[in-house]
């Protein structure tokens, strides 16, 4: 059964002539099962107001509108699709919002209405992390997101939720752990996708913490970006470039100086950032 009775997303990509582009990370979820399984994994959509970021063809779209939300808020870079999403926008009267343009430079706020929204999104390969930081280091913080359910590649997806003493532990999974709850949803075969991806996709969900360890985001990035940029090193090494005594900066921060980076939690890192941010604010007097 249909979740609406819009035209199949196949007769719609073939009318407005959307083959896929490699450009644009465009790969395509034709099965409304599918997307209705990820619009409803992004929690309670009734009354929700939703950013889609992407939504090509429609087909996730449709099924966050079909599902219950109030408002859709799409922004979409190619122009083709935005004929085939004006035809989604006719199916569900003053709730789908279309703005063409690239997400990366798109101001959403005066799009929104102030509630805390849901990102929900099958997300451009190519621009998905550094949306996904953008969306980390939003101030202030509790973040203007509820949360966020996206699609990574599954290598992308695991570095995002990993923990320490494993190989996908890094900078990423720091910033995703400190600011938010973050776990893996689902898997989703290459099949799945029109044209298929060479990987595994993942479907995350992100949470915001109300009250993550408190540090500056910009310490906080410059002590995981020397730690990890020599990751096979011991910090009281591998800090040498930020601290002025490393050692004495580890220690005050409760962390032993022969440890490596992948030993290090989330209240390890943001205590290095406190100690660096009071070094630095010494310094500067
Ligand atoms: N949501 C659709 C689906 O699930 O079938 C399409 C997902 S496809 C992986 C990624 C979409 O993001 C494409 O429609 C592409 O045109 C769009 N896109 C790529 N780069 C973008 C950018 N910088 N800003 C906004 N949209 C972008």
């Amino acid at each position: 059964m249909s979740i609406d009775d819009l035209p199949p997303l196949r007769d719609v990509i073939r009318r407005h002539e959307l083959s896929a582009r490699k450009s644009l990370g465009q790969n395509f979820l034709l099965d409304l099962n599918l997307t209705a399984r990820i619009a409803r994994s992004s929690g309670p959509l009734d009354g929700a107001e939703v950013v889609e970021i992407g939504p090509g063809p429609g087909g996730l779209t449709r099924a966050l509108l079909a599902l219950g939300a109030d408002r859709v808020i799409a922004v979409e870079k190619d122009r083709r699709a935005i004929a085939a999403l004006a035809e989604v926008g006719e199916h569900y009267p003053g709730r789908l919002t279309v703005i063409e343009g690239d997400a990366l430079e798109t101001d959403l706020a005066s799009h929104l209405s102030g509630r805390p929204v849901r990102i929900v999104a099958n997300l451009p390969y190519n621009v998905a992390t550094v949306l996904l930081t953008g969306w980390l280091t939003a101030e202030p913080w509790p973040s203007w997101w509820r949360s966020l359910t996206l699609m990574f590649q599954k290598e992308v997806a695991e570095r995002i939720v990993a923990q320490p003493g494993t190989g996908a532990y890094g900078r990423l999974g720091v910033l995703a752990g400190w600011r938010t709850e973050a776990k893996i949803l689902f898997d989703v075969a290459p099949s799945a996708f029109v044209p298929p991806p060479k990987v595994t996709s993942s479907v995350v969900h992100l949470v915001p913490r109300a009250e993550p360890e408190p540090c500056r985001i910009r310490s906080l990035e410059q002590v995981t970006q020397a730690a990890f940029g020599q990751r096979r090193k011991m910090l009281r090494q591998s800090l040498k470039s930020l601290f002025r005594d490393p050692v004495a900066a580890l220690e005050a921060a409760g962390i032993e100086p022969t440890r490596r980076a992948e030993e290090i939690d989330v209240a390890g890192f943001a205590a290095l950032a406190r100690e660096l941010l009071s070094e630095r604010s010494a310094a500067t007097g």
